[in-house]
């Protein structure tokens, strides 16, 4: 007894003291707002001890001169999409010319690639293989970000209300951490609400019922408010959103999620996915036309106060490059590189009901650290210069000085 007390004492301060690390920063944009000079971050185990006046002592990590934040956080994405061997759009299961053991490996690939991107988090929204994937990233076993899966979809051919609030509770119960609707059709199909309202009502009403968030595609007007009406916690594209729609999210404290680099990948990828489904050259005309309006209506969401999150709706030819995201949204969404930086920051946490999580730089929170070379609030275009990833404590990448 007496032995092994002793051996308590003298063993637990070591092992401590090893699992500290300390991040020197010069330059800290905490994901609250705030931009903090020369601290040091530390960090016991997975998560940040303490963020204190810096220079005291030696530093695990010195990353004085680069930009640190939060890790990103992409709010819509689809890992499950990649280029196969013939370089087209393929998105796995039925009728893909992959293997599902190939296609489990493209996902890693792309989580892999987002995590290097400086992406700690990401929620896909969704294919089946983000499930295993998610767990096996959770494990430890596979490099990744964290993961959210929505792991399935509804639309307005999942069935009857009570049939959709049926698969509402079966995803769930296969282990959906959210639940994706498709209100409208595509914007390559015109936008248009597909979903009735009976059907949108049961699907998000089923999501909240079961303790969970509804996120909802949405391009026009109808499908929009509908899901608002019905309790949907975040609204996905809203191309043809107006301002009462707007305000209406606002109002209720719905998160708005527009896409840029969806439709520039789709472009700059057209040989990849033309010919496939309703990517026709119509649909890539209505693409094109759809960039000037993403753009207006961010910075008509700004006006109305509502809640922006940063989501890519990262499909293949995406991943990795999920930081674009920020640098459209102020390019060519108006947005402020602070405003962009929350919205892939604080404000996705909050989005995903993990705020108290990650997301931002403070005491008790993950560590999940992204730095870069530069300065994106003078320089948006920093944000592609990721050289330091950190999540749950665990550095991924650390490239500062090569
Ligand atoms: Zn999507």
């Amino acid at each position: 007894m007496l032995l092994s007390r002793t051996f308590a004492f003298v063993i637990l301060p070591t092992f401590l003291a090893a699992q500290t690390v300390v991040l020197r920063t010069t330059n800290l944009i905490d994901g609250k707002g705030h931009v903090l000079k020369n601290k040091d971050i530390v960090i016991a185990g997975s998560r940040i001890s303490a963020v204190r006046d810096g220079a005291k002592g030696p530093a695990t990590y010195d990353l004085s001169g680069l930009t640190v934040m939060p890790g990103w956080i992409d709010t819509h994405a689809h890992l499950g999409w990649f280029f196969n061997k013939e370089n087209r759009l393929d998105e796995g299961g039925r009728g893909s010319k992959t293997t599902p053991q190939e296609t489990a490996l493209y996902t890693e690939a792309n989580a892999y690639a987002t995590l290097m991107g400086g992406f700690t988090t990401e929620q896909c929204l969704g294919s089946a293989v983000e499930g295993p994937v998610r767990d096996m990233i959770n494990a430890g076993a596979i490099p990744g970000p964290r993961i959210l899966t929505s792991l399935r979809s509804i639309d307005e051919r999942t069935g009857t209300p009570e049939q959709i609030r049926e698969y509402a509770r079966k995803m769930k119960a296969d282990g959906a951490d959210v639940i994706k609707l498709f209100a409208t059709a595509s914007i390559r199909d015109g936008g248009a609400q597909t979903m009735t309202d009976a059907q949108i009502q049961a699907a998000c009403g089923e999501a909240t019922a079961l303790g969970l968030r509804s996120v909802v595609h949405a391009h026009a007007i109808g499908g929009a408010r509908a899901s608002i009406l019905a309790g949907c916690t975040s609204i996905e594209h809203g191309t043809f959103l107006d301002d009462a729609t707007l305000q209406l999210m606002a109002d209720r404290g719905v998160y708005f999620d527009p896409n840029f680099l969806v439709l520039h990948n789709y472009l700059d990828n057209k040989p990849k996915f033309l010919g496939i489904g309703n990517y026709t050259e119509e649909g890539f005309a209505a693409m094109e036309k759809g960039l000037p309006l993403v753009a207006e209506v961010l910075k008509r969401a700004r006006r109305h106060n509502v809640k922006v999150v940063l989501g890519t709706d990262g499909v293949a030819g995406a991943h990795g490059r999920n930081a674009e995201e920020f640098i459209y949204r102020v390019k060519d969404g108006g947005d402020t590189p602070m405003n962009a930086i929350l919205s892939g920051t604080s404000v996705a946490a909050e989005a995903l009901r993990m705020g108290d999580r990650i997301g931002s730089v403070a005491a008790g929170l993950e560590a999940d650290l992204v730095a870069v070379q530069g300065d994106p609030l003078e320089d948006i275009t920093a944000v592609r210069r990721v050289v330091f990833v950190m999540k749950g404590g665990r550095v991924y990448k650390n490239v500062a000085r090569q």
